[in-house]
């Protein structure tokens, strides 16, 4: 089927051909999948009598999956294998796959044809998965401008690239901000108190600009220290004063260059977005923010967070007496101001729970987490993971099959550990999803990436790579991503595994895995000392166990703080009023918080997330896909004190109602399937340490 049978990015007849695919084949092949799916659109265009699934949605679904799929492959070995060649290949291509992909999501004609189908006839009688597909197709068109009459259209359009420019400019004047500034330090005495790996990277700062001394960034690995470690109290207010005004009309940096202000920024930001959501017809940004979401409306979703903070409140109070009083009698701090408060919780937090991560990671070693892994999957959802053999592409990634009573059901690879020319952090991608034709089923295959340290080889032998705890929480949050992906039933691939899944809720699965990290009788069969075999002691994990919830209502209470002031700002902020941002910032927090910053805090003017990544409206998804993950996990703990059968049971229920499903349904039809009721924010507060 593909004009070059000798270019392996074109060969879609089974898994990816990464033993032959080379930077040479990225070109040709992208140009003809892209030449292919627009011959295709134009005669899906073309007008037709009869609109149905398998003569508009089939056809349309065929070309661009496989455009999708091999542009998958070309940014996966991007990010993981960067070399020169691939990286100009990437580049070369981006741009002209991004430009078709809006070109679809504009094709009017394609839109009328949806609507056709809805409209049909045949509509009723296609499955809910189906008819979840052409409405959200629809719903996507819509909120894209594609209803509006010509005169408006133009004006979305200009306000979309306004929107861009600004939110471009935003997080320039932030980077630049963050850049400029520099802070050297001669005497090695202001520095007490420093781990000497910080202050080895300040000098090396220093060194690398010819200077003599210690020099730091406005960059967090170089700011954060001095706030978390400095005992001179000066030095941490600076630092301080310095990040807080970041890009904004106040501080030093201010007189300096008054371009990187943000202030206006933010302003033009919340009156194109309001202006955007009153074309669409809707009465602010918020509502336009919730239409793909699961949350139902900015009432609904602001409700939540005030609930939330009224409960987090008596624990936060607790904490800040704690912590002032801590301050007072042991650091000689009467007055606990905003550049003491990392400082003083992390003395508290070494008085409390004296242990080492380096002491914890002893107990990790990579083959007793992955079995431990594995087998908490095998137990859950009643399948088994096999080692199995796929062309890779590196030496250290491991390929693996999962299979339900003999039968195939997915598949993934597995490349855990950081190496020149791939990129930090880790994430689930998938290679392919899930899809039933007529004559067979596709099953779906993920790529599950991290960057834990390699193995260490010592005299020619490697030692087992042994990971931290918060590594092993991190392996098991992006199984959760790749469970979803794998396990699913559906067989329609827009809305099969993760796709199709409602923003907020795309984190349940994810988290829900990470529960697992925290149960004794998990890691008592996951731990074996590097050098004992000894499991992990009761004593060390009771006390991880009180560290992870220390200051849990004050760290409640200050992203509930942040979620309701993104919220506000895209719900009730009226720049025409006289009002201004910081006013409404000020109002929120009379209301809700207890650590009020400085009169000179500007944070907002660097609030990256929401005003210019994506998350306008939308910051409250971490704490809602919280207490989604934290209710979910309480059916297996309400399970297991019923006993093994029960919770056999909970894990065919969760696999059932909410993996196997995916996006074929909404996320709240699931959950309720799943818990029998509407999610309760009680598991969650009581897995922080805050039950009433
Ligand atoms: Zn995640």
């Amino acid at each position: 089927m593909t004009t070059d049978a000798s270019n392996p990015l074109l060969d879609f007849s089974g898994l990816p051909r990464f033993d032959a695919i080379l930077a040479e084949h990225v070109t040709p092949a992208i140009d003809h999948l892209l030449a292919r799916s627009r011959t295709v659109v134009q005669q899906l265009a073309a007008p037709q009598d009869d609109v149905t699934w398998d003569s508009f949605v089939t056809p349309l679904e065929n070309a661009t999956e496989l455009l999708g799929r091999a542009w998958g492959i070309v940014s996966h070995l991007n990010s993981v294998v960067d070399t020169p060649e691939l990286r100009a290949a990437y580049n070369d291509n981006q741009p002209k796959v991004t430009e078709f992909w809006t070109e679809l999501s504009q094709n009017e004609a394609l839109f009328a044809k949806y609507k056709a189908l809805r409209a049909s006839d045949g509509f009723a009688s296609l499955s809910p998965a189906r008819q979840r597909i052409v409405d959200n197709a629809i719903r996507d068109f819509r909120m894209g401008g594609a209803e509006l009459p010509a005169d408006k259209k133009a004006r979305f359009a200009a306000i979309q690239e306004e929107q861009a420019a600004v939110s471009t400019r935003f997080s320039e004047n932030v980077l630049d901000a963050t850049n400029d500034y520099k802070l050297l330090v001669t005497d090695e005495a202001e520095l007490a108190g420093l781990p000497d790996d910080v202050k080895a990277a300040a000098h090396a700062a220093a060194t690398k600009d010819g200077k003599q001394g210690w020099q730091f960034s406005l960059h967090f690995p170089s700011y954060y220290p001095i706030l978390q470690f400095a005992d001179n109290r000066a030095l941490r207010e600076t630092v301080y004063r310095a990040n807080a005004t970041k890009a904004s009309d106040q501080g030093d940096m201010f007189s300096k260059k008054d371009e990187w202000d943000n202030t206006q920024n933010i302003v033009t930001l919340l009156r194109l977005r309001d202006e955007e959501a009153k074309l669409l017809g809707y009465r602010n940004f918020a509502e336009v923010s919730l239409v793909p979401k699961m949350a139902q409306s900015p009432e609904h979703v602001i409700g939540f967070l005030e609930d939330l903070a009224q409960r987090a409140r008596p624990f936060a109070q607790q904490d800040l007496d704690e912590l002032k009083q801590f301050a007072r009698d042991e650091l000689g701090i009467a007055d606990l101001q905003a550049w003491d408060m990392p400082y003083a919780s992390e003395k508290l937090q070494e008085r409390r729970y004296a242990f080492s991560a380096q002491e914890v990671k002893q107990y990790f070693p990579e083959h007793k987490v992955i079995d431990g892994l594995f087998r908490q999957i095998r137990q859950l959802f009643a399948v088994e993971i096999k080692p199995d053999v796929a062309p890779v592409w590196h030496k250290d990634v491991r390929f693996y099959s999962i299979e339900r009573d003999g039968v195939l059901i997915g598949q993934f690879y597995l490349d855990l550990y950081a190496r020149a020319g791939k990129s930090g952090g880790a994430w689930m991608d998938d290679a392919r999803g899930r899809r039933a034709t007529a004559h067979s089923v596709q099953t779906p295959v993920a790529y599950l990436t991290c960057n834990f340290t390699e193995p260490a080889v010592v005299d020619g032998v490697a030692q087992p790579s042994l990971f931290t705890h918060d590594e092993v929480i991190t392996l098991f949050h992006e199984f959760g991503h790749g469970l979803h992906h794998m396990l699913t039933q559906v067989d329609e691939l827009a809305v099969s595994g993760i796709a199709g899944v409602e923003w907020d809720a795309v984190e349940l699965p994810s988290q829900f895995m990470e529960n697992f990290c925290w149960e004794w009788d998990v890691l008592e069969h996951m731990t074996a000392h590097a050098r004992t075999g000894e499991p992990l002691p009761r004593a060390l994990f009771d006390k991880m166990l009180a560290a992870k919830n220390f200051q849990s209502g004050l760290q409640t209470l200050r992203q509930v703080e942040f979620s309701l002031l993104d919220m506000h700002l895209h719900y009730d902020y009226d720049a025409a009023s006289g009002q201004t941002v910081q006013q409404l910032i000020d109002r929120v927090r009379a209301r809700f918080s207890l650590v009020v910053p400085p009169a000179f805090n500007r944070f907002q003017n660097a609030f990256g997330h929401i005003f210019s990544g994506g998350y306008a409206a939308g910051y409250y998804s971490y704490k809602w896909a919280e207490v989604l993950s934290a209710d979910a996990y309480a059916a297996f703990e309400e399970a297991k004190a019923l006993g093994p059968a029960a919770t056999t049971e909970a894990g065919q229920r969760y696999l059932r109602e909410i993996l196997s499903v995916g996006g074929s349904r909404p996320a709240l039809e699931s959950f309720t399937a799943f818990r029998g009721r509407e999610p309760s924010i009680d598991a969650l507060l009581r897995h922080s340490g805050m039950a009433a």
